[in-house]
């Protein structure tokens, strides 16, 4: 059973068929700048040279059929036929408040992907397109949605209901939903197998951080809040994106400084976090190296980020009344070692001690606290297209 998993942006697709026997990566593409020039896709193989295609793509179905072509490709492909693939799995941004899990696409949920545009209007589109392309080029094939945002659908009122007129989220759909659900509830099992517990004997408090950072609380399995809200602009401090601030800057910015929604937008979602605070990069890396060459704006934008991630663990610890294990992913979550010191920090209070050797590791899965630690700290990378393939698998069998 082969399954090929796709996650379209505005002009890119990523992809990867996965072979279910054994869940091996056969292999894992990128196509970028869909409609803009110099489009690219480039394959890789495990054990191969990069397979590269270079030529105009006017849009995703063009992309998404050059992928198909790379797959099968005589010399640079794995697959004889795409009769091979059996399935195909869509990463959706956006379900709203219909879907807790994922989900068989027929046209009812094609209908609903579309009403939850407005909830997501940069993320769902591109989906819907690539969801289209693929039905277009492989019309037999069963195709799965999964949602960043079904994860989270198990939080209280309490948590995602925002205290605003109450008809915002009945008449509007305004209210927290929480994104990168599907890295949350990957890390979260994945962490309670390695520590041979249930999940549902565990309050885990899972950090993403990447260049978009989340954090989850997870009691008894289930999300009880998370740190991104209606969008994914709310919560900790990101690459480009400011988190939480007060709403009246967004006002201030308006009325007073006179800048448009459009410039607002732009600002608060790619000028704003690390790279805003900093004025040097979006990157972690780049920031690590200036604070240890004693730069002053990329130390505090370090600091700022560090409190911002601190501060959440902390309130999480409340709302769950205490933590059994701090899990940490994605590219900063997974390589960063000053990083996740600093964050943990200052924590000892909580019963969180950090293994300086321990610490010392990247991108493997790892406990990295101390055994006298009264709550474990891992490393757990993520794979987000490995669940992608296997809630389909468990969907069409
Ligand atoms: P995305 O949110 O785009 O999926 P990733 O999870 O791939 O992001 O993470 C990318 C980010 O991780 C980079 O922007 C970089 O800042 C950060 N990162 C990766 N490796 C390191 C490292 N060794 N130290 C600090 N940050 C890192």
């Amino acid at each position: 059973m082969k399954i090929l998993v796709i996650n379209c942006g505005s002009s890119s697709v990523k992809y990867q068929l996965i072979d279910m026997s054994n869940e091996e990566v056969l292999a894992h593409g990128l196509v970028e700048r869909i409609g803009i020039q110099g489009s690219i896709l480039t394959q890789k193989v495990e054990g191969r040279d990069k397979y590269i295609i270079e030529t105009p793509m006017e849009n995703h179905k063009f992309a998404i059929k050059l992928v198909l072509d790379a797959l099968v490709d005589e010399k640079n492909g794995v697959i004889k036929s795409m009769d091979e693939i059996n399935a195909v799995g869509h990463r959706v941004v956006h379900g709203g408040e219909k879907y807790s899990q994922s989900v068989i696409i027929d046209e009812n949920v094609m209908k609903e992907l579309e009403a939850c545009v407005k909830l997501a209007p940069l993320h769902n589109p591109p989906n819907i397109v690539g969801i289209n392309a693929c039905k277009a080029l492989m019309p037999n094939v069963p195709m799965v949605a999964v949602f960043d945002t079904a994860f989270h659908q198990t939080m209280p009122e309490k948590a995602y209901m925002y205290a605003i007129p109450y008809e915002m989220y009945e008449k509007h759909g305004v209210r927290k939903y929480g994104f990168h659900g599907t890295s949350h509830r990957y890390v979260s099992s994945e962490v309670a197998k390695t520590m041979g517990k249930d999940l549902k004997d565990l309050k885990i408090i899972t950090c993403h951080l990447g260049n978009g950072g989340s954090l989850a609380a997870i009691k008894n399995g289930e999300c009880i809040d998370t740190s991104m809200g209606f969008t994914p602009l709310d919560g900790v401090v990101m690459g480009t994106r400011s988190g939480s601030i007060d709403p009246a800057v967004v006002l201030y910015m308006a009325t007073d400084l006179g800048y448009s929604v459009d410039e607002i937008n732009s600002i608060l979602n790619k000028k704003s976090g690390v790279l805003g605070l900093s004025g040097i990069s979006s990157d972690f890396r780049d920031l690590q190296d200036g604070l240890e060459k004693g730069n002053e704006r990329a130390t505090l934008a370090l600091e700022v980020f560090r409190y911002s991630v601190k501060k959440q663990i902390g309130a999480y610890i409340a709302a769950m009344n205490g933590v059994d294990v701090i899990v940490f992913t994605a590219g900063l979550g997974e390589n960063s070692v000053p990083n996740r010191k600093a964050i943990l920090n200052g924590l000892e209070y909580l019963g969180i001690e950090l293994d300086e050797e321990r610490n010392d590791t990247y991108g493997v899965t790892k406990k990295i606290s101390k055994d006298s630690s009264k709550v474990d700290v891992y490393v757990v990378p993520t794979n987000e297209e490995l669940v992608i393939a296997r809630d389909t698998l468990g969907l069409i069998k």
